[in-house]
């Protein structure tokens, strides 16, 4: 079984649904329409002929800590070869640093391809991005020209070093020492862990971007300053140089991404310099969180993907039981229980797709449109969806990737099999980059508070016009999806008004609903942007058209109808549980 670009896929997501048109022109001058389907396609040339195939070998060999460093599995240091000499690395990093300064959401779609064949492999480019949007925004002069240039190339890769044993998502609880060298250079000294590809062989240097604290630091997260840590000192003349104090001490052991080494870093008086302002290091980190957040959304639907590939391959080669029309034993996919298995992770990776590039679309323009009001409200979109895109397209990448397993039947609970590793692998999504039960504090605490609660009310302004749309069709199957589309947005209308108002007067009662909540505000707009879909196809007789309309009304009569029932969970469940915390968990 080999990874399959699903470029169409990914295409009609960007351009019908997410409506990548609007970044052409004014934001980007040299960006065509044009050019996103034959940028897609030699990334998917490589995400299916050289990163798929290594997909399964890495997960056996793993990373590996050797005396000389780590060492990633065998065929890896090629690979990041090729990636690198395609010039992936610098798609849309600024030109002025190397890069082809494209939209960013181009980038995303790119990551998605490269998740979806070798989710570890990924991880490394979407850490280096990091490094780069954190240097890009937030770097001293001096330190952009010193490393920006390699990094764009992806001769160098980058780390975040955020986590240390007692300081998880509450990054503020950090340790890490910075003293000033009265040079201008830091000495770095503390123990960061599960950093991602903190040491590795396939590049030659590794540029780590670590927060830290000064000496007469403010406490908590008012008190971390962000730095920047090369592996190997690099020279005035951009020539490399001595180790620098800092070195991988050991890997963990993990259930998946185990190609992907994760590090404990020792940092013992190592060199760096600040990047951005003293103790103004948690905002530096903000600058790039949206972006990592929605790479990491992508995660979710990458793996969903090639789990469903790997299901649908599976289905039409096990023959199990009769169905009618085929003689001897059927094909499992001639199963009607089957095949709707397979539309719920079509629907639900399509509708997960579509919220990370409408969120990608919305952060690009809202960095670069000339338009004061277009980069507001964008910016608005930017911020509701990417709690969502990040907590509810991983959750669906688990639960896609537990449906591939099923599909296999007792194959699917072998090691050997593809669709286990993905079920391992998609794990580790919800959990880092701010776990997603962060993301649904974040998303009632403080997106819907935003502009006086005007991201969700337009958001949900625009589901109800697209279910008008729907409804005016006159199209049976898509006044059916308009119907569900309406109670779910009636139900996500109602939720919301409680969220906003409890969560004022009743904090940990509007806490209690979050992640019921965007679990609710996740369907809805899932559906939403399917429901477009199938719209932008009911004037042509394409394949697509069938697709889409069929992805929308199935995902209608199934999450959407569940939508007001979810009400309840949101507004009333806490009332079953909070005042029983004494009985339950011997808390108040
Ligand atoms: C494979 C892997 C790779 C990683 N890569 C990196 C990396 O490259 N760089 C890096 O810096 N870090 C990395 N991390 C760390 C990752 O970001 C953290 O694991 C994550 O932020 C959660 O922190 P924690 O593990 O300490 O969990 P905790 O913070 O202890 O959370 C435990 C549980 O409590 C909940 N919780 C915590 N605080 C609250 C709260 N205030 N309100 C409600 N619920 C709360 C969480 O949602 C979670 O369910 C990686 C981790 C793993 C496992």
């Amino acid at each position: 079984m080999t990874y399959k670009a699903p470029i169409e896929d990914i295409v009609f997501a960007l351009k019908d649904i997410a409506r990548l048109d609007r970044l052409a022109g004014n934001s980007f001058e040299d960006f065509d329409l044009d050019l996103v389907d034959p940028i897609l396609e030699e990334a998917g040339k490589l995400a299916s002929e050289v990163l798929a195939p290594l997909n399964q070998t890495g997960d056996a060999q793993g990373a590996q800590l050797t005396g000389q460093g780590v060492v990633a599995p065998l065929g890896f240091a090629d690979a990041y070869r090729a990636f690198a000499d395609g010039g992936w690395m610098g798609l849309a990093a600024p030109v002025k640093w190397g890069g082809q300064g494209l939209p960013k959401v181009l980038a995303n779609a790119v990551l998605e391809l490269f998740h979806g064949a070798n989710m570890s492999f990924g991880l490394c480019p979407m850490l280096s991005l990091g490094a780069i949007e954190a240097l890009v925004a937030h770097g001293h002069e001096a330190e952009q020209a010193k490393y920006l240039p390699k990094l764009v190339s992806g001769e160098w890769t980058g780390t975040m070093n955020l986590t240390e044993p007692q300081a998880g998502s509450d990054v503020g609880a950090l340790k890490t020492k910075a003293v000033p060298k009265g040079d201008g250079s830091y000495s770095i000294t503390g123990q960061k862990i599960y950093i991602t590809w903190g040491d590795h062989d396939m590049a030659e240097n590794i540029i780590h971007l670590v927060l830290a604290r000064l000496p007469d630091a403010p406490e908590g997260s008012r008190g971390i300053s962000l730095f920047v840590v090369p592996k190997l000192m690099v020279n005035d003349d951009g020539s490399l140089g001595a180790p620098n104090g800092v070195q991988c001490i050991g890997l963990e052991k993990k259930i998946g991404i185990h190609a992907s080494p994760t590090c404990v870093m020792e940092y013992d008086g190592a060199t760096g310099w600040l990047v951005g302002e003293e103790n103004k290091g948690l905002a530096c980190m903000f600058t790039m969180m949206n972006s990592a957040r929605l790479n990491v959304g992508l995660e979710g639907v990458g793996v969903g993907e090639a789990a469903y590939q790997a299901a649908y391959a599976y289905a039409q080669e096990r023959k199990q039981g009769k169905a009618e029309g085929v003689d001897g034993p059927a094909p499992i996919l001639h199963h009607a229980d089957v095949r709707r298995t397979l539309t719920t992770m079509r629907a639900h990776v399509m509708a997960a797709r579509s919220i990370c590039y409408a969120c990608g679309v919305a952060a690009d323009l809202a960095e670069t449109s000339d338009d004061e009001d277009t980069r507001s409200a964008a910016q608005l979109r930017e911020e509701l969806l990417t709690p969502i895109a990040k907590a509810w397209s991983t959750d669906i990448g688990v639960e896609m990737a537990s449906l591939g397993v099923q599909i296999h039947g007792g194959m699917g609970f072998m090691n050997e099999t593809l669709a286990a590793q993905l079920y391992r692998d998609a794990r580790i999504a919800p959990i880092y980059e701010g776990t997603n039960g962060i993301q649904a504090i974040d998303l009632v605490g403080r997106k819907l508070a935003m502009a006086g609660g005007k991201a969700m009310d337009d958001m949900i302004s625009e589901v109800r016009d697209t279910a008008k749309t729907a409804r005016e069709s006159n199209d049976p199957q898509l006044v059916q999806i308009a119907d569900r589309l309406k109670a779910a947005t009636d139900a996500l209308s109602e939720a919301t008004s409680w969220m906003a108002e409890t969560i004022r007067s009743d904090k940990e009662k509007g806490l209690s609903g979050a992640t019921a909540y965007l679990k609710l505000a996740g369907d809805v707009i899932g559906g939403h942007f399917l429901t477009k879909g199938a719209l932008a196809t009911r004037a042509d007789g394409s394949a697509m058209r069938g697709r889409m309309t069929a992805l929308a009304g199935f995902f209608a009569e199934t999450a959407l109808a569940e939508s007001p029932g979810r009400v309840s969970g949101i507004t009333r469940s806490g009332d079953a549980f909070l005042a029983e915390s004494e009985a339950l968990f011997g808390v108040t």
